[in-house]
């Protein structure tokens, strides 16, 4: 029996009947089937959430981190069912869950902590006889689309300050992994009242687009690709909801003369294939000096034909498969037209022929600024490595592409690195480093990688309204 939505508290099929496959990309076997939710089934959880809001709206700050940090220990408790979940629905070997698992958890007591000191300016008479005050409220029914690259983490980086704000919430993970999602429902259901988290399962073009339109819901917030998230901002523009937009990435990683190589290269090795290299801060497009070039692409390619791939279940896997057959297509088809333009490969990075989705990791030397390779994003486990003639060119090869969320800068001249993070057009810079991220700071684009930012304080302000309250003194 396919797995069922869950909306006001309870487990219902899409009301159509329809159901989806989900595939697990290692045997490319169906493991489970999921509701395929359309716009009715997107009405009733809208119907759900809105009446949930009316109590959910007017908790107190100590009520919803309570919850919230409930949530965080259910989650804690079915670690090992979630990791298998995840392993069997992305693909992901079980050697790099825990670091994402401990993310999700600490996020969600991160919220829940924040949930408890939202502030807004001091009160005081901006004019005569009247006192003004300013106070941050929620907006009512927020909408959560998730990718299938982290999907649990995806989830509740939106469910987080949705809920901490006092908002209620549906979420639509990706059709290819709604396995954790629903999960999660299950282990919200005795926390929090009916309707204040509902996931419903489906295809973006249905249940995706049925949220982006539904004049009900005030906010929605998507991660996702960046063609995924300019239709959304065009399809939210007749209900003018709010839209926080969390989209691709092509991160640059500029590496000067006087870098530390052998922890660069351990970065690389590491960070640029992590999760299949399935993910939107990876360190993809290596920038490098001229004197560096040739000794990093030497090391990062002896470093990457070490890394184990294969089976997920295996702790010794560090790479398994990309999400699935589309995308190692597609993730083959671009390294192939890399390497016609002239790009020269660290391996042959044919795919398998086999029934799972697997993709060598590969480091392509050489690429054009203007090559493909290097302008759109690849979200498989190929790394680039471009050499560079100096700072200015470092830097307009750094900020020429249409994606801003995150790049690095190697160098052990201090004076460089600030020069160069305040230049990068990027919502992230890291200095002798790529990757590591906390709750407490944001995360987030400039350009087409989107607007909003997710973790941190600032991502609850985006889902709350700013709201001015002037009294007249008698
Ligand atoms: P995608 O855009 O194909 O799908 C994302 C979600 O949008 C899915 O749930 C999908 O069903 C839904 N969707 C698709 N069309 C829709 C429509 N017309 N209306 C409403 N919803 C729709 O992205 P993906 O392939 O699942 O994920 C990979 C992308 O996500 C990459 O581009 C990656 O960079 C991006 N990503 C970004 C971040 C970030 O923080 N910026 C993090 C992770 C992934």
């Amino acid at each position: 029996m396919a797995l069922r939505n869950f909306i006001g508290g309870q487990w219902r099929d899409a009301t159509g009947g329809g159901v989806d496959e989900v595939l697990d990309p290692a045997t490319g076997e169906v493991v489970e089937e999921v509701a395929s939710s359309d716009a009715a089934d997107v009405d009733l959880a809208v119907t759900a959430a809105a009446e949930a809001f009316r109590t959910w709206g007017r908790t107190t700050p100590r009520e919803r981190s309570e919850k919230l940090l409930a949530l965080a220990d259910a989650v804690e408790e079915n670690l090992d069912e979630l990791k298998q979940l995840e392993m069997r629905n992305v693909g992901k070997p079980v050697s790099i869950i825990e670091f994402e698992f401990d993310l999700t958890v600490d996020n969600l007591r991160f919220f829940a902590g924040a949930a408890r000191t939202m502030q807004a300016q001091a009160a005081g008479e901006y004019l005569e006889d009247h006192t003004s005050m300013l106070r941050r409220d929620p907006l009512g029914v927020c909408a959560g689309i998730a990718p299938w690259n982290y999907p649990l983490n995806m989830a509740t980086w939106k469910l987080g300050p949705a809920l901490a704000a006092g908002n209620t919430f549906i979420l639509k993970p990706s059709e290819l992994t709604p396995l954790s999602a629903l999960k999660l429902a299950e282990l919200s259901q005795d926390i929090f009242g009916p309707g204040v988290f509902n996931v419903v399962t489906g295809q973006g073009e249905t249940a995706g687009d049925a949220l982006v339109r539904h004049p009900g819901i005030a906010m929605v917030s998507i991660t996702g690709d960046v063609d995924t998230g300019k239709l959304i901002a065009r399809n939210a523009a007749d209900s003018l909801k709010r839209v926080h937009l969390e989209l691709g990435g092509k991160a640059p990683v500029v590496v000067f003369d006087d870098a530390d190589l052998e922890a660069l290269v351990a970065t690389l090795a590491e960070a640029g294939y992590y999760n299949s290299g399935q993910d939107c801060t990876a360190p993809c497009r290596v920038i490098a000096a001229p004197g560096i070039y040739d000794d990093l692409v030497g090391g990062l390619s002896d470093a990457v034909r070490d890394i184990v791939t294969g089976d997920p279940g295996d702790e010794a896997t560090a790479v398994g498969p990309v999400v699935s057959k589309a995308q190692q297509e597609r993730v083959a088809q671009m390294v192939s037209r890399a390497v016609d333009a002239g790009g020269r490969p660290s391996s042959a990075a044919r795919c398998s022929s086999g029934p799972a989705s697997s993709m060598p990791p590969t480091v392509v030397a050489n690429p054009a600024q203007d090559a493909e390779l290097v302008q759109r994003e690849v979200f498989g486990p190929v790394v680039s490595v471009q050499r560079f003639s100096d700072e200015d060119q470092a830097l307009e090869w750094a900020n020429g592409v249409d994606y801003g969320l995150a790049a690095s800068v190697w160098t052990s001249d201090v004076s460089r690195a600030m020069r160069m993070s305040s230049r990068l057009m990027f919502g992230t810079v890291w200095v002798n480093d790529h990757i590591p991220i906390v709750s407490e700071l944001p995360h987030g684009g400039f350009k087409q990688s989107g607007y909003g930012k997710d973790m941190s304080i600032y991502a609850i302000e985006h889902y709350t309204e700013l709201k001015h309250v002037m009294v007249k003194i008698q």
